[in-house]
């Protein structure tokens, strides 16, 4: 395991103890906001406004994961249909991110249904009217089974209103895209980002990155729409050069990235004329996202040491 692994799986090890959440959830909030957009919906349309401005546009997420309670998840698909009114308010395009174990993936109601599905399917019918996209977020890998079989049904249903995402660090995943191909989906390939065992994940970043490559260069040449997520600026200049090469239109993949890391980057390539889009996260339940980005990169672990001691 190379030393970026060690650093990750140390930081995400120990964001899960209960006293350091409590510790972060109580003097983090300021250091959060480097990677959160607010609080609250005004607070996304805000940075949506601003990275607009540079033209690069918004994905919206609204921060929750892994509901227990019926309440709960229908309160985030509430919550979640509040952000397409905004977005339309404001013509803008209408695209979001979700986490089906946000709104119910792991609850059975009365009748036997999922209602992650329940939700999923108010969700996208009302993006579907409007013309937007839903992209449905990988979770962890004991989840990701039920999500691919479950955006296959929506897909279906819905077509290309919904898409998902690839973690290239599963040893599954090249299979997996390959299974996917006849469903011909829109989807976003990330390095990935969960405490991961080696027994299903590689532990070397040089082979994540090798397998990040793989995925993206496979997923265009199958002519599928490409979301090429990630802030590897080695990465990205390699797409490019293989999308001249090979001829792909540029209306056949996108950049992504994230809030509030690399905006330089997400903004240079926009001048260059490519799509980019940077996903938004906002709302209360920051501490799982804030611990996988402090997770990405050694350095943030100063930032957030600092932090702690000014208290
Ligand atoms: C739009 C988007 C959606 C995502 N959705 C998912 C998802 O559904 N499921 C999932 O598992 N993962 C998701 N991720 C996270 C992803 O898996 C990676 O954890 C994350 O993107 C960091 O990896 P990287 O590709 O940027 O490469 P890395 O090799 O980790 O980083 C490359 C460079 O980017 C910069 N960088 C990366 N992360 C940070 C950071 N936190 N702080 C400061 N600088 C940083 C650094 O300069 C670093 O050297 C998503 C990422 C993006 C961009």
């Amino acid at each position: 395991m190379d030393i970026n692994q060690i650093y990750r799986k140390a930081v995400l090890s120990v964001a899960e103890r209960p006293q350091i959440e409590q510790l972060v959830r109580t003097k983090g909030w300021g250091m959060a906001q480097r990677f959160v957009a607010g609080d609250t919906l005004e607070d996304a349309v805000r940075a949506v406004d601003e990275l607009e401005k540079i033209g690069v546009h918004g994905i919206m997420d609204l921060l929750g994961e892994m509901v227990t309670t019926e309440l709960e998840a229908n309160t985030f698909a509430e919550n979640i249909l509040a952000i397409f009114d905004a977005l339309e308010a404001r013509n803008y395009p209408i695209y979001v991110s979700i986490k089906l174990s946000q709104i119910g993936q792991d609850l059975t109601l009365a009748n036997g249904e999922n209602l992650g599905m329940v939700n999923a399917r108010r969700i996208l019918s009302r993006a579907k009217q409007l013309g937007g996209f839903v992209r449905l977020d990988m979770e962890d890998h004991p989840r990701v089974d039920l999500t691919l079989e479950q955006l296959r049904t929506l897909q279906l249903e819905f077509g290309n209103t919904v898409g998902t995402v690839l973690q290239a660090y599963l040893y599954r995943t090249f299979d997996d895209r390959k299974n996917l191909d006849n469903l011909k989906p829109n989807l976003r390939i990330v390095k990935g980002a969960y405490l991961e065992p080696e027994t299903v994940a590689f532990s070397e970043k040089a082979e994540v990155d090798r397998q990040y490559r793989r995925l993206v260069y496979a997923h265009l040449e199958a002519g599928n729409y490409t979301c090429v997520a990630t802030h590897d600026e080695s990465i990205i200049n390699d797409v490019k050069i293989f999308v001249e090469r090979k001829k792909i239109p540029r209306d056949l993949f996108e950049f992504q990235m994230l809030y509030g890391i690399r905006r330089d980057l997400q903004k240079n390539l926009a001048l260059e004329g490519y799509t980019v889009r940077a996903y938004i996260p906002y709302g209360r339940d920051w501490y799982a996202y804030f611990s996988r980005r402090i997770a990405e990169r050694p350095a943030n672990v100063l930032f957030i040491l600092k932090g702690l001691m000014r208290g």
